[in-house]
């Protein structure tokens, strides 16, 4: 099969690898579509990936086999690549250890995900494809479960005003979960023209650019001069947390769902006096991803806001893909189609 082998020192060689074969208690999925994760460019930009790593973890796709032992697919089943309640003893680590540290233990593990044409899954690990859902956005249930996580996590509260820094993917996908939540208002702040206008059409109150306009003051005037109850720092980039709590109302709550790999400058004395409180979102729980489903399936949570056409690329194309995602980007969500 083709696959996108990850070669160290942000280099991808998409090339023939065996076929993975499933044992008696896997399946085999051919994938559709892989949505690509800031998190994988993550990987790819501070070269963490283990060489030999097939990355790729936003993907829906067709069970192509099963072991002799599995009785709950067969082949043909349209299954989305994840969601699923793990047993007992095999929670993610990012979950039960006590010390998780994601950058130091995040890719220990090489194993071969959906950046390539199959991939193994535990019978227990994918989520049917609902009717009525389609596979591109069956492949983005991950992103979305994130967003439902971390609005849950949130104190976000019915009428609640929100905040939402950085219109990418996630942002965008925190907007629609938040007013499925109950948020009155959404104000959101991104510089690039194509994610903004995503955000205007998502029904966003107001959208701020950060390079053109303080979005601070942008936020607090929205509000009557208090500040947004609720803010999503999803870009997590150098000013952006230090400015999220800028923002927020007194007593009020910012989320960080970005994930953040170099420190970030933050000047506690300009907000501490307000009281705000700081929660940090980490991933997605099976309940997110089965929130997400009914959300995409009630037309609340739409995946089809944040693609374009530009959204499909090609296998062959991975290595430019991530190369251009390691800037700002003015890109909606990139989905591979192996
Ligand atoms: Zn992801």
């Amino acid at each position: 099969m083709k696959a996108a082998v990850y070669q160290g020192k942000q280099r991808f060689q998409v090339k023939e690898i065996a076929t993975p074969v499933p044992g008696p208690k896997q399946i085999l999925v051919k994938v559709d579509f892989c949505g690509v994760c800031g998190t994988d460019v993550h990987a790819f930009m501070f070269d963490v990936a283990q060489p030999g790593a097939v990355l790729g973890h936003e993907f829906s796709g067709t069970v192509a086999a099963i072991g002799g032992e599995v009785s709950e697919w067969k082949v043909g089943d349209r299954v989305i690549g994840g969601g699923g309640e793990p047993p007992v003893g095999q929670e993610p680590a990012t979950r039960v250890h006590p010390r998780y540290n994601y950058r130091t233990m995040g890719f220990q593990h090489g194993r071969t995900r959906a950046y390539a044409e199959y991939t193994l899954m535990e019978p227990w690990e994918p989520l049917r494809l609902p009717k009525g859902v389609p596979p591109e956005a069956g492949a983005l249930c991950e992103p979305s479960a994130v967003a439902v996580h971390a609005i849950r996590l949130s104190g976000l509260r019915l009428g609640d005003s929100v905040g939402i820094i950085g219109a990418g993917p996630i942002g965008l996908l925190c907007l629609q979960a938040a007013r499925a939540a109950g948020a009155s208002r959404v104000f959101v702040s991104e510089p690039a023209p194509a994610r903004a206008q995503a955000a205007r059409k998502l029904g966003a109150d107001l959208v701020l650019d950060p390079l053109k306009s303080d979005v601070t003051d942008g936020m607090v005037q929205a509000t009557n001069g208090v500040g947004p109850d609720v803010v999503f720092d999803c870009a997590g980039i150098k000013s952006t947390l230090d400015q999220a709590m800028n923002t927020v109302r007194r007593g009020g709550q910012v989320t960080l769902v970005a994930v953040p790999w170099e420190p970030l400058p933050v000047l506690p004395v300009d907000w501490m006096a307000r009281e705000v409180r700081l929660a940090t979102s980490w991933g997605s729980r099976p309940e997110d991803w089965r929130i997400a489903l009914n959300l995409m399936q009630t037309g609340a949570l739409s995946t089809a806001s944040i693609m374009s056409e530009a959204s499909f690329v090609p296998l062959e194309k991975i290595q430019s893909v991530f190369e251009a995602l390691m800037k700002p980007t003015t890109q909606l969500q990139v989905v591979v189609k192996p």
